[in-house]
């Protein structure tokens, strides 16, 4: 008996042992992780992110907001070097060069400084030809980066007084098709909902929407939603849950929300959810796509029909032990963490009030705390920002229940 007994506590000492373990790399060893992880971005990026340089803005956004949805940004101690950063990758517009459709910025410094002349004075530089005061004619904004560009100063508490505006606003212009789509840079690219967000979200933060068609531009949005109710990133496409945050994120940022088929949609979104949210009908879930549908069911005013339990569970079973999530969960390699995946885990624990995580507003990916000191935040007039028709506004509090409720 006595040897069952002390059989069963070592067992009990163990479970609760176990137990305590998993609470704490649950709650709080992985956040400081998570701190951590998302902070290597920001200076050497690992070598397996060499062929994402182009778009390295992609990867300080991503960085910059977890750290904010951590509650982690005041650990930054070089937060004006990183603005400083930002507008190096600013495009400086030279006519006859690269283009007066070419405003915005650039992903990185991956053609060297602007204006700095440095290659074209360069004895071995066969590009001389291209280039015109150091700028060259590839030197052209990729709406996306710009997107990022704006949010990362809006985050870090810049005012957009370096952001040349009017070249901003014209480089929209160039990029929108006679469909009201949009293409990501000048030169020419493919054209779908994914930079027609970008541009709308630009438009926004700018408060200037003179650089794109509205009326156009959501015919083109309205025109892409499916017969289940879904968007696909183009009419007559396969509705896709990126597509349809790009869709409503567009829509709400110019105020025509009221336009879609609601009904449809909403039945489509929370039909996505099954342990976790997946992206597409008989897909497996995605820690991505808590952002992509939950962000859309916020700004549908639907946050309350998720199931933050089984929400949380799924994305907890992402976390990686060294910080950050993986897309799915399982054993290495496939549960190895990756920036963006991480990202918008975490971006999903701030959806469903996570405690510890900073509250976001979808429409743009932020923490309302940056949306609500930022340069487009409507301080003195009677709603959160100015945009087209009726305003979209961000929740301060959000109210959500569990299935256990
Ligand atoms: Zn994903």
């Amino acid at each position: 008996m006595e040897g069952g007994d002390g059989a069963a506590a070592a067992a009990a000492a163990a479970a609760a042992a176990h137990s305590a373990e998993s609470e704490l790399v649950r709650d709080d060893v992985t956040r400081e992780a998570h701190i951590r992880y998302f902070s290597m971005f920001l200076g050497l990026v690992p070598k397996a992110y060499t062929s994402l340089d182009t778009s390295r803005l992609m990867m300080v956004y991503f960085a910059v907001n977890a750290l904010d949805m951590l509650g982690a940004l005041d650990r930054l101690k070089n937060r004006q070097e990183i603005i400083d950063w930002v507008y190096m990758q600013q495009v400086v517009v030279v006519d006859g060069q690269n283009g007066p459709g070419c405003g915005g910025f650039l992903g990185g410094g991956f053609l060297g400084p602007m204006g700095s002349c440095s290659s074209s004075n360069s004895s071995n530089n066969n590009n001389a030809e291209d280039e015109a005061d150091g700028v060259s004619k590839y030197h052209q904004a990729h709406v996306s980066m710009t997107y990022c560009a704006l949010l990362v100063l809006a985050i870090l508490g810049d005012d957009y007084s370096r952001v040349d505006r009017a070249a901003a606003v014209a480089g929209l212009r160039s990029l929108q098709q006679p469909d009201g789509s949009f293409q990501a840079v000048a030169m020419g690219t493919e054209n779908d909902m994914r930079f027609v967000f970008c541009a709308c979200a630009v438009s926004f933060m700018l408060q200037d929407f003179s650089g794109i068609d509205v009326d156009k531009t959501a015919r083109f949005i309205l025109a892409s939603q499916s017969y289940d109710g879904g968007f696909g990133i183009l009419p007559n496409q396969e509705t896709h849950a990126g597509a349809i945050y790009t869709a409503v994120g567009s829509l709400a940022l110019l105020g025509r929300l009221d336009d879609i088929d609601r009904e449809s949609l909403e039945r489509f979104l929370v039909s996505r959810q099954v342990q976790g949210f997946n992206g597409r009908i008989n897909k497996v879930p995605d820690t991505c796509y808590t952002f992509w549908v939950g962000g859309s069911m916020q700004m549908l005013n639907r946050v309350d029909w998720i199931d933050v339990e089984s929400t949380r569970a799924f994305l907890l079973s992402c976390q990686s032990p060294i910080g950050g999530f993986s897309k799915h969960p399982g054993k290495p390699p496939e549960a190895y963490p990756d920036i963006l995946h991480s990202h918008y885990a975490v971006t999903g624990l701030s959806l469903i009030a996570e405690p510890g995580f900073a509250a976001i507003d979808c429409s743009l990916g932020i923490t309302t705390r940056a949306y609500s000191s930022s340069s487009f935040y409507n301080k003195g007039g009677s709603g959160p920002l100015t945009g087209m028709g009726t305003p979209y506004r961000p929740p301060t509090d959000l109210q959500v229940v569990t299935t256990d409720a």
